[in-house]
């Protein structure tokens, strides 16, 4: 059964090109942080002459993750999206798991060994194969018909090499890492949408966004006159209390309906038999607390 929501009408057929977020939208964010956590753990077992079982690397790394995330929100959590580093700030969160790492097994965090550490990290990440099932034909299916883009918070490590080896780097015109870009250049921000679609030469009414972050994808891809698409990974309350803040054109619960969305728009393919149905925001009422949530 589809959850496909459609808010206003929009003319499809004007679409040129579809921009994705990375995180969690293409790619499995727990599988990518899992690989590379135990990637790392790994390599220190090597380095320091010791033997653990699977399930030892899967606790001590998750607890390294644990401590370096807390850290991480103390330092970064209120900086205001316009004024963050992304690049820093994931290798900041590195550095301090793998420090946790060493602690965690009684040594201290010598540079040059930490520095080992977030190379195994690094290297799990990019060898994690966290893309979620069916994004592949959904990807190919949609590069017939227009331009595709990657717009991703992330650093660059966390976005640029898992999509190499998972061989979809090539079907993007563009790919936008906020790491790479530099300083305040961060979803939600306009900036970072401005250039994607500079880059990609289209128009905002012309321009999908596709995500699972209500704030930073849907609240800002509708700020900068694109077509936003949430979708609906989980059944995350804060991010559906949003909802009647952000207002996405479109609620999808699965990667696959965006092929349902452009059904009637699509080359080389046949969707018009889909049980899918639009259905008017207006028809669901309001959700529960959702006349509390303030405007951001
Ligand atoms: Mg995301």
């Amino acid at each position: 059964m589809f959850n496909l929501m459609k808010t206003k009408a929009i003319n499809l057929k004007k679409v040129k090109a579809v921009c994705f977020d990375f995180g969690n939208t293409l790619a499995d964010n727990d599988a990518l942080f899992l690989n590379g956590s135990i990637f790392a753990a790994r390599k220190m077992c090597v380095q320091l002459g010791v033997v653990w079982d699977p399930f030892r690397y899967f606790i001590v790394s998750q607890k390294a993750v644990s401590i370096a995330l807390r850290k991480q929100e103390k330092i970064y959590g209120n900086i205001p999206a316009s004024e963050l580093d992304s690049q820093r700030s994931g290798e900041m969160f590195v550095e301090t798991f793998c420090g946790q790492l060493l602690a965690l097994a009684g040594r201290k965090p010598a540079p040059a060994l930490v520095k080992k550490l977030a190379a195994a990290y690094y290297d799990g990440l990019a060898r994690s194969n966290c893309i979620y099932p069916k994004t592949r034909e959904v990807l190919y299916t949609l590069k017939k018909n227009c331009k595709l883009a990657v717009v991703s918070n992330n650093p660059v490590e966390y976005v640029l090499p898992p999509l190499k080896a998972s061989g979809l780097d090539g079907l993007f015109s563009e790919i936008l890492v906020s790491g790479e870009l530099g300083l305040g250049v961060v979803k939600p921000c306009q900036s970072i949408f401005n250039i994607t679609m500079k880059r990609l030469g289209v128009e905002p009414g012309e321009t999908v966004m596709v995500g699972d972050s209500m704030t930073d994808d849907v609240y800002g891809a509708n700020k900068a006159g694109m077509i936003s698409v949430w979708l609906k990974r989980s059944n995350n309350r804060h991010q559906e209390k949003l909802r009647g803040v952000c207002r996405p054109d479109f609620i999808i619960t699965d990667i696959s309906d965006l092929l349902h969305i452009f059904s009637n728009n699509l080359a080389g393919g046949d969707f018009s038999k889909t049980s899918a149905k639009l259905v008017d925001v207006t028809s669901f009422g309001e959700l529960p607390g959702e006349k509390k949530v303030k405007s951001i």
